[in-house]
C-alpha cells in the first residue's frame, strides 16, 4: 500500500471512531463514570463499528489495523470517554498478542472472539509486584493433561463483566525475563474469581477489579506453550504501552478542547473581555497546548517505530507514554486553573478528565519505572537490568 493509501486508510478508521466516540461514548460518559458502570453499551457500539476487531488480522475477520492508526483511534475515544478507550486499548493489546501466534488454535480463538462480539481483559499486575509485566508470580504448571493456573490478579480492567482474561504467568525454573507463558482464561472457567474491588477516584467505568485463579485450564490456553510466551509479549508490548499512552492523550486533548471553549465565551462583566483576554490566561493555555502537541507527535512516532520494529522500540515507547502521561496530568490541572469554577463543577466534564488523567501515570509501566529505563538509556546502560 502507497503511504498516501495507507494514511487515508487510517484517516478512515479515525473518522468511523469519531463517530462512535461522540455520538455514543460521550453522551454517556458522565453517568458511567457516577455510577462507574461497565460500558457494555459502549463496546456494543465498537463492536457494530468493527472497531473491536482492530488489531486482529483480517485472515479471522479483523480490520488488520497498524499501530499508528490504533493509537489515533484510542485517542479519539479517550476525548469521549477515558474508560472506554482503557477497555478498549486492553482488549486491542490482547488481540495483537493472540495475533502473534499462528497457532491453528489460537487462530480460531481469535476469529471466534471477532465473529461472537466478545471482550478479552489483560491481567498483568499483581499484588507481588505491581505493574511490572515482566515479573508475574501467577503459576502455571502442568497437572495431567492440563495446566494449573494460581495466583492472583489485581486492578484487572473490565474483571468480572469480560469474556476472556489474558494472563502472563511463570511457569516455574524459566529464566525471570526470559520466559513467560501466556494464558488465555475464559471468564466462566471453574476456580476463576472476580472480587469487586474497583472504586477508583478516575477511570471509574473500567472496573478494573482483582481475579484470584486456582484453575485447570486445557494446554489450548496456553498460548504458545509453557514458557513460550515472551515473543507474543514482545510483540504485543506496544499496543499496550501505546494504548495506554493514546488515552492519556485522550483524556489532555479532551481537557484543552473543553478549556479553550471556556476561555473564550466566558467574559467579564466589568472588563467586557473574554477569559482568553487575559495575558495569564493565554500563558497557560499556551503551555497546555504544547504539551498536547508534543505528547501527540511523540506518541504517533512511537506508534511508526513499534510498527517498523517492535523489538526495538523500548526507547520511543518509554518516553511516549512518559511524556503523555505527565501532558493528561499537566493539561487537566492547567485547564482545571483557567475555567475556574465551572470547571470543578460535577456537571462539568473536566472533572472527570482531571481525575481520569491520573491514572495513566500509576499504570505499568508506573512514572517511577519510566524515568528509571529513560534515564538508564540516555546514560548508556541497559534500560531492561533493575
Ligand atoms: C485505572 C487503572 C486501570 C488498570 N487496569 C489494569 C489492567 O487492565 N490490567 C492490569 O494488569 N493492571 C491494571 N492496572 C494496574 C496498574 O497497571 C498498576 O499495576 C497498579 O496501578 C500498580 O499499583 P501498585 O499499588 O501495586 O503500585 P506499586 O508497584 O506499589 O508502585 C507504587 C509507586 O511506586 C513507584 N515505583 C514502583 N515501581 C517502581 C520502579 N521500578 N521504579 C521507580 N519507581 C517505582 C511508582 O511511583 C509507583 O506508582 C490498572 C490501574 C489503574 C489505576
Amino acid at each position: 500500500m502507497t503511504h498516501t493509501a495507507l494514511r487515508d486508510r487510517q484517516h478512515d478508521l479515525v473518522d468511523e471512531a469519531h463517530l462512535v466516540a461522540q455520538k455514543a461514548l460521550a453522551p454517556r460518559a458522565t453517568e458511567h463514570d457516577r455510577n462507574a458502570t461497565f460500558p457494555a453499551d459502549n463496546l456494543a457500539d465498537l463492536h457494530d463499528a468493527g472497531l473491536m476487531g482492530l488489531l486482529a488480522p483480517r485472515e479471522v475477520g479483523g480490520r488488520g489495523a497498524d499501530l499508528p492508526a490504533y493509537v489515533a483511534v484510542v485517542a479519539e475515544l479517550a476525548r469521549a470517554c477515558g474508560s472506554t478507550a482503557l477497555i478498549f486499548a486492553m482488549h486491542c493489546g490482547a488481540s495483537r498478542l493472540l495475533a502473534a501466534d499462528e497457532s491453528p488454535a489460537t487462530r480460531d480463538a481469535l476469529a471466534r472472539i471477532v465473529r461472537d462480539r466478545q471482550v478479552i481483559a489483560w491481567g498483568f499486575s499483581e499484588p507481588g509486584t505491581g505493574g511490572n509485566i515482566l515479573a508475574p508470580q501467577l503459576t502455571a504448571s502442568p497437572e495431567g493433561d492440563g495446566v494449573r493456573v494460581r495466583g492472583r490478579k489485581v486492578f484487572c480492567t473490565g474483571a468480572g463483566h469480560v469474556d476472556h482474561y489474558l494472563f502472563n504467568a511463570t511457569s516455574g525454573e524459566q529464566e525471570f525475563r526470559r520466559a513467560q507463558t501466556m494464558l488465555l482464561v475464559p471468564s466462566g472457567t471453574p476456580g476463576l474469581g472476580v472480587e469487586p474491588t474497583w472504586d477508583g477516584m478516575g477511570m471509574r467505568a473500567n472496573q478494573a477489579n482483582d481475579v484470584a485463579v486456582d484453575a485447570l485450564v486445557t494446554p489450548a490456553h496456553v498460548i504458545g506453550g509453557l514458557g513460550g510466551g515472551m515473543p507474543l509479549l514482545a510483540h504485543a508490548l506496544p499496543a499496550l504501552v501505546l494504548g495506554l499512552a493514546a488515552t492519556s492523550l485522550g483524556i489532555a486533548q479532551a481537557a484543552h478542547e473543553y478549556a479553550i471553549a471556556h476561555v473564550q465565551h466566558r467574559v467579564h462583566a466589568n472588563t467586557g473581555h473574554n477569559l482568553a483576554g487575559y495575558q495569564g490566561v493565554r500563558m497557560l493555555i499556551a503551555d497546555a497546548t504544547a504539551a498536547v502537541h508534543t505528547a501527540s507527535l511523540t506518541v504517533q512516532h512511537a506508534a511508526r517505530v513499534a510498527e517498523t520494529d517492535p523489538l526495538d522500540a523500548l526507547d520511543a515507547m518509554n518516553l511516549a507514554k512518559y511524556v503523555a502521561n505527565r501532558a493528561a496530568i499537566t493539561v487537566a490541572d492547567i485547564c482545571m486553573e483557567v475555567c475556574g469554577g465551572k470547571g470543578f463543577l460535577r456537571t462539568s466534564p473536566l472533572e472527570r478528565h482531571f481525575r481520569d488523567a491520573r491514572a495513566g501515570s500509576l499504570m505499568g509501566a508506573n512514572l517511577g519505572a519510566l524515568r528509571d529505563m529513560i534515564a538508564k538509556s540516555a546514560l548508556g546502560m541497559d534500560p531492561r537490568t533493575d
